[in-house]
């Protein structure tokens, strides 16, 4: 209407979720056009449906760019990643506690040196787009500049991200330990800093009840009241061995569960990784708290740790909010369509079928829904930030092949998250520029905005 420059519009098969198939019949949850328009106007979803509706309310000077044979969906959320163990993925042999001692904290060691941080910050971010992820909930170290490097680099490409400093005051080495109230003042001062500055968004982030004295757990309940909107993100329910341990530290409290909600971090916006082995009552606690899951099917598999009861957490008797993790590094890719490849065989290992619908929306409106940013991110539909992933069905010749035996958008869905991964992303759009382009020649990465550094 406004003739805006900044207007873009991409055509092309386009599905989105619309409702919660864990609730409702999969089939009524999924809106899919052959033929798609999402408008977009200065980073913002302002018109999408079938082509032939809106073609002729489109805005003058409006720039098109078709994707016939592709699908475009919304980018991806991943609901809970380590960007510091990018250096460990895939080190071999250990269980949880073991894994932390031996592999992840001499990595986090290393973001003691700011340069890095950085350095790492800038392949991971790349590695998430190149996945289609447009929105991660991200554990740094316990050092502040791994947070100012990981925010600088999603500022580069003005992306949706949410992520903070751990806090760990004991049981870890010398080197990756802050106090409660070198915590509290560190993260405070981040917060100030970034929550809230461009799209970026803090998570107060313990990393987990063994490696937090209760002072600091009661901090971090502090931290979470300085703003409105901040995030909380920890792990539960892991690892027996880390369910023992939490039980000697913690003697006094009903569960592991209860450990966090005796420190007030148990509410909205609350992302707990894992929660492989909860009891019903604390399905009921995060219920009322509206706290969410966090399901990261590659790493449960490749640590041992154990199969997630995801149709048991999200039981519309009392629904638990699920988003879908990569958990790199314990995870072992950062695609989330290969994530999703693991969560069915886990949902089938204790008797449930994850349908495609069901898959994306995890990956896509559920996790939106966990982090309470819906209507923010999630979904193709006006009023929405214009963060989208253009998925190939046809990357490779053998999906190629296989595709055309797909006879229904399900069954491509369905085909995508068990042979997709990042080479099936053809395009990643943040804040409605394309970042990512993996047919693109010279840099497949474009910032959309320049470095401050
Ligand atoms: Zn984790």
């Amino acid at each position: 209407m406004s003739g805006s420059l900044q207007s873009r519009v991409l055509r092309g098969p386009a599905a989105t979720l619309t409702g919660n198939p864990f609730e409702q019949p999969s089939r009524g949850c999924l809106a899919y056009h052959d033929d798609a328009l999402v408008v977009i106007e200065e980073g913002i979803i302002t018109a999408f449906g079938p082509h032939a509706e809106l073609k002729d309310a489109l805005p003058a000077g409006s720039e098109v760019t078709h994707y016939p044979d592709h699908l475009i969906v919304p980018g991806f959320i991943d609901a809970h990643v380590h960007y510091p163990q990018m250096q460990v993925i895939g080190a071999y042999g250990t269980q949880l506690l073991e894994w932390l001692e031996t592999y992840t904290f001499p990595a986090e060691m290393s973001f003691a040196d700011a340069g890095h941080a950085r350095r790492v910050a800038h392949l991971f971010l790349r590695e998430l787009l190149r996945a289609g992820t447009t929105t991660a909930m991200v554990y740094c170290t316990v050092h502040s500049q791994s947070v100012e490097a990981f925010f600088h680099e999603a500022a580069r490409f003005d992306a949706r991200m949410i992520a903070g400093k751990v806090l760990m005051d004991r049981h870890a080495p010398a080197g990756l330990l802050d106090t409660a109230q070198r915590g509290y003042d560190e993260s405070l001062a981040l917060i100030e800093r970034w929550h809230g500055r461009g799209r970026a968004l803090y998570c107060v982030t313990p990393r987990f009840a063994p490696t937090s004295t209760e002072a600091q757990l009661d901090a971090a309940g502090a931290l979470l009241k300085t703003r409105d909107g901040l995030f909380l993100q920890t792990h539960l329910c892991e690892n027996p061995a880390e369910i023992e341990w939490v039980r000697e530290l913690f003697p006094a409290r009903a569960s592991y569960l209860d450990v966090y909600a005796h420190a007030g971090l148990v509410g909205p916006r609350s992302m707990f990784g894992h929660g492989i082995h909860l009891h019903e009552g604390d399905f009921c606690t995060c219920h009322q708290a509206g706290a969410a899951l966090a399901h990261c099917p590659t790493s449960n598999l490749f640590l041992g740790s154990g199969l997630f009861r995801l149709f048991e957490a999200v039981d519309p008797r009392r629904p638990v909010m699920v988003g879908l993790g990569t958990d790199v590094g314990g995870g072992t890719s950062l695609s989330q369509l290969q994530t999703l490849n693991e969560a069915y065989k886990v949902a089938a290992m204790v008797g449930h079928k994850l349908d495609a619908v069901q898959g994306f929306y995890l990956a896509t409106l559920g996790g939106a829904r966990a982090l309470g940013l819906d209507g923010k991110i999630g979904q193709l539909a006006p009023g929405m930030e214009a963060d989208l992933c253009v998925l190939d069905p046809r990357a490779t010749p053998f999906m190629a092949f296989r595709a055309g035996y797909c006879a229904s958008i399900e069954e491509v869905l369905f085909m995508l998250m068990t042979l997709g991964d990042d080479r099936a992303v053809r395009a990643t759009y943040v804040a409605g520029r394309c970042v990512y382009d993996r047919d693109r020649e010279d840099d497949p990465f474009r910032p959309a905005i320049p470095s401050e550094e």
